[in-house]
């Protein structure tokens, strides 16, 4: 103790009291500190960005401001104290200086300058001691460590253990390499770890302050997107239409500037949705409002795009007449008819109509602006669609048509033959094509359509008349996938009106395969037909899983194919008897006439929609219903 100011004498620690208020106080500080920094960056970059004077301004002010306290700071410690006491305002100043490398978004330049005043304070710790090689090793150290700040500061700032741990090796770099006299403190082990300690404090109350404000400002950015974007398709909401297009309207009457509007409709979009499902069209929305959103990117963003309804846009170009808004316009209406759209795993194609129209000076407000857009719009649908309707001018037709619907959903029935009379037992969901070339619809053998489309369509059947068990198709990638039982039981669990679902299955995967999911299937009640089977061919593979399996579905033609071809006859009584020993049902697909087929066991007949109807000429007893 200094007898005369009754302060301790330059070796002598600071007593454990001292330490811990000093402790205290420097956390705080630095807590304040921070936050009025983060005040003036906010000023600078956001703030006032649009403003390069103003913000620059602020940027120098505060690049000097930390520098000038972190010296004073600094020198308050070595000159007015010169002892331990100081400690304290040695750590302020190195903190506010070091601390500020991390800023965000700054040039090289401003960055070096801070490390000049690093070095600056650096320096006079080891003033007298610049030959010790521990001065050398000290900045050796802190050149890495700028280095790495520089180039990944963005990766530190705001992760508590990265940002603690950095500034812990700069606080332990600074703090255990000072010479034995250095700024007025005669050095110990313990009078640097309390210098040390005090440094840790304001590093971790700092990295924790950091993260949180970092993670308040990400869920305000959610926030915003949540309010200002349509969640579905990305495109701006209506309650950001109605904010901006009003403040645009507002501005281009003030500034005597034009402004256009364009409302646009996707043409027969219920189609889309009846045929591949709602979540299909919501597929589409999504691909049209990235399409649209990449056209307008490509005109440099000078348009914006929002989603004023269900399947209904609206592009807003300012500082646009019609005239010079139209290229855009157009661009947006041919890339979409041009444009292929997933609707799950399927691929569409469709058209839109739009009305265009500018801002006139009878319009008194946006509604005006909007309900002239919108009258455009539905002159285009009654121009046939795929229109461009432009100041109630229809400007861009397309006389061409092409059919909306290239695959369908159908219904097809099956037939129990063993009973008196014959009675439909089941109906099947299949799928038909278009055939352009053809101009016709056919029935692949290949069906790979979504499950959700399917059950979309079974939900409707189930409305309408069904006899309540449904067959559907399902891939060898759907029938492998371990979710599809438990997905198809929810559904069947929610309609309570879907007896019995049953599964067919054509692209057949090995024997033990089938045994091993056809049994997670029967788990949830659900039964496991294969189709299309060659009925001699595939012996090995239908033997083997005759036991698990619940039903065979055979091709007529390709049965009788076998029999022409002179295959062992011997073979079919073999089988039938192994089928009625484990109550396999069998289908038989593809019958032009009822009476070719003779039926040992439960045999059901089925026919393609031709053969329904034929079928029903050929048998009074069998109810003509094609699905
Ligand atoms: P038009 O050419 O006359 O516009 O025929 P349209 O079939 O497109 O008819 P309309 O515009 O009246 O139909 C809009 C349909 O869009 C009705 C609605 O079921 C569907 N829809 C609305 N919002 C959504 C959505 O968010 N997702 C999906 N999938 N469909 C939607
Ligand atoms: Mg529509
Ligand atoms: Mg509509």
């Amino acid at each position: 103790m200094d007898m005369a100011t009754g302060l301790p004498a330059s070796g002598a620690p600071l007593n454990f009291w001292l330490w811990l208020a000093q402790l205290f106080i420097t956390t705080v500080f630095a807590t304040g500190f921070i936050t009025y920094y983060q005040q003036g960056w906010h000023n600078a970059h956001e703030k006032y960005g649009q403003r390069p004077v103003v913000s620059w301004m602020i940027r120098l002010t505060m690049l000097v401001g930390a520098i000038v306290l972190g010296i004073a700071l600094h020198m308050i410690g070595w000159r007015v104290f010169a002892n331990t006491t100081g400690l304290m305002f040695h750590n302020l100043g190195l903190f506010t200086l070091t601390f500020t490398l991390l800023v965000e978004g700054e040039a090289l330049w401003e960055y070096l300058v801070q490390l000049v005043a690093v070095l600056f304070v650096w320096n006079m710790h080891h003033m007298g001691y610049y030959s010790d090689p521990k001065y050398t090793i000290s900045l050796v150290i802190l050149a890495i460590l700028a280095v790495i700040i520089w180039l990944h500061k963005n990766d530190i700032r705001y992760y508590v253990v990265r940002n603690v741990g950095l500034f812990t090796v700069i606080g332990l770099d600074f703090w255990t390499l000072l010479p034995r006299h250095s700024a007025g403190l005669t050095m110990t082990p313990l009078i640097a770890f309390q210098g040390f300690s005090m440094y840790l404090g304001m590093i971790i109350a700092t990295a924790f302050y950091l993260r949180a404000d970092h993670l308040a400002e990400v869920r305000n950015e959610e926030n915003d997107q949540t309010a200002h974007f349509d969640s579905l398709t990305n495109a701006k909401s209506y309650a950001t239409f109605e904010e901006e297009v009003t403040a645009a309207f507002n501005r281009a009457r003030q500034q005597g500037q034009p402004l256009t509007m364009a409302a646009l409709d996707i043409d027969y979009f219920k189609q889309i949705n009846d045929h591949y499902g709602h979540l299909g069209g919501d597929d589409v929305l999504v691909g049209i409002a990235q399409q649209l959103s990449a056209v307008l990117a490509r005109h440099g963003n000078r348009a914006a795009l929002y989603r004023t309804g269900g399947e209904e846009f609206n592009v807003v170009l300012p500082a646009m007449d019609v005239k010079a808004a139209q290229p855009i316009v157009e661009d947006c209406w041919r890339s979409v008819r041009q444009g292929h759209f997933h609707a799950g795993d399927n691929i569409v194609r469709l058209t839109i109509s739009m009305g265009v129209v500018d801002m006139v000076d009878a319009d008194r407000n946006i509604e005006d602006l909007y309900r002239r857009a919108d009258e455009g719009l539905y002159q285009s649908k009654h121009h046939g669609r795929n229109t461009i309707t432009v100041n109630g001018r229809t400007v861009a037709g397309d006389p061409e048509r092409r059919p909306i619907a290239i695959r369908t959903i159908l219904t097809q029935r099956v037939y129990d033959t063993q009973s008196q009379p014959i009675v439909a037992t089941h109906d099947e969901v299949i799928l038909a094509t278009y055939a352009q070339p053809y101009d016709r619809w056919d029935f692949p053998d290949d069906v790979d359509l979504p499950l959700s489309v399917q059950l979309d369509y079974v939900q409707r059947l189930l409305a309408a008349e069904c006899c309540g068990r449904v067959i559907m198709n399902l891939t060898q990638k759907q029938f492998l996938d371990v979710q599809t039982p438990a997905y198809l039981a929810r559904f069947q669990a929610h309609h309570p009106a879907l007896k019995r679902l049953v599964l067919e299955l054509g692209n057949l995967p090995s024997a033990a395969q089938i045994a091993a999911r056809t049994r997670a299937f029967h788990e949830y009640g659900l039964r496991i037909q294969l189709e299309d089977l060659a009925p001699f061919g595939e012996d090995k593979l239908i033997r083997a899983v005759l036991p698990v399996v619940d039903g065979l579905k055979f091709n007529v033609e390709r049965v009788r194919a076998a029999v022409e071809a002179g295959q062992v006859k011997l073979q079919v009584d073999d089988f039938r008897q192994t089928m009625a020993r484990y109550n396999v049902v069998v289908v038989v697909n593809g019958i032009k006439t009822v009476m070719m087929l003779i039926t040992p066991g439960r045999y059901w007949v089925r026919g393609m929609l031709k053969g329904i109807t034929t079928t029903g000429r050929n048998c009074p007893g069998l109810p003509d219903r094609s699905g």
